[in-house]
Formats: structure tokens, sequence, C-alpha cells
């Protein structure tokens, strides 16, 4: 089956739009599970980890080294989003980033829901993993908790692929699924016959 459309077929409708950057309701939902994701993490870090981590005093080097990492990451993130993309579509991608979201899209096609799905969650699926796989390496307290605070921000920060992932297991399940994503903003269309 093909990964993407040029043009939309005919006998397609617009299903729905998923607008991550002007949907104030959106943006503030992402934003409250963010949080609570975050929330999460830092007491399982600190839960975990913090009869090691009293042992020793607190690294500024490893805090600060954190952070550089969360701001490669929003980048890193982005990029295999477009990795994605291009693999399966080859076409030219789009990327950018507002206060709320930094985004990745292929603006000119329309994209098959396999193809679709696997850019959407090809950056929650490597850096879960990445994360599972340091966090079971090291032995080092500190280094676990700010892995355990990384997976608390990367996945919080996931919420909005995860939102369209959760729209295409229940609502758009049909493989003819088609969408439009121009980074910040997913528009999903249906073939018109398939509406009950
Ligand atoms: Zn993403």
């Amino acid at each position: 089956m093909k990964n993407w459309e040029k043009d939309l077929p005919s006998g397609y409708r617009e299903a729905l739009v998923i607008d991550a950057k002007d949907n104030k309701k959106l943006v503030r939902g992402m934003g409250i599970a963010a949080l609570l994701l975050f929330a999460l993490f830092l007491w399982i870090g600190i839960a975990t980890q913090w009869s090691g981590m009293k042992q020793q005093a607190p690294s500024t080097r490893m805090a600060s080294g954190f952070f550089i990492t969360l701001m490669v990451y929003i980048v890193l993130h982005e990029l295999v989003h477009g990795a994605a993309y291009k693999l399966l579509t080859g076409q030219k991608l789009t990327f950018g980033m507002t206060l709320t979201v930094a985004f990745c899209g292929v603006p000119e096609i329309y994209v098959y829901r396999k193809a679709s799905l696997i850019a959407v969650l090809a950056p929650f699926v490597v850096f879960t993993i990445l994360s599972l796989v340091l966090l079971f390496a090291v032995q080092d307290p500190w280094v676990r908790f700010y892995v355990l605070l990384f997976l608390g921000l990367h996945i919080g920060g996931c919420s909005g692929d995860l939102y369209n992932t959760w729209m295409y297991l229940t609502r758009f399940k049909d493989p003819r699924t088609l969408t439009r994503d121009t980074g910040p903003m997913q528009t999903f269309y249906v073939p018109i016959e398939n509406e009950t």
C-alpha cells in the first residue's frame, strides 16, 4: 500500500483537525498531562533513588548536563519525526517552534494511517527505549534520578503525539485514513462511504 498521496483523492471528507498551537483547550490539556507526568516521574525518582542520592552531594555539573540534554532532546525529537517522514514519503519537511510546541510536519502531502502512525510515534518509541536502557545500565542514583525526570518530561512532551496515536487507535482505524500534517496542525480525512 502507498504511504501517501499528493492530492486528496475524491470521496474523502475532513473528519478532525488537531491544532496543537491555537486550540487553547487542547494546549491546556496537553500542558496539564505533561505536568502530571512530570510530577509522577519526579515522585518515582525521589521514591526509588533517594536513599542513594542523599549519600552524595548534588552536582551542578550533572544538573547543567541535564538541562543541555533537554534542549538537545527537543531538537532530536523533531528530527526523529522528520527522519521517519523522510524515509516513508521522501517529501519536503517543515520544522518549527513556538512557546508551547516544537513541531515537524510534511505539509504538502496526505499521509496514510500506517505511515503517519509510525512517524508520529517514532520519537516516543526511540527515546523511551533509550531511557530505559540507560536506567538499567547505570548504577549512580543521581544519574538514575535524572533519567527518570527525563522520562517524565519526554513522555509529557509526547502528549500531542500520544493524543494523535489515541485517535488512530480509537476513531481512525480505517487504513485508508489520510492525514495532512503541517507541523502544529493535523487534519484527518476519511473515505465518505465509511460513515455509518
Ligand atoms: Zn513529537
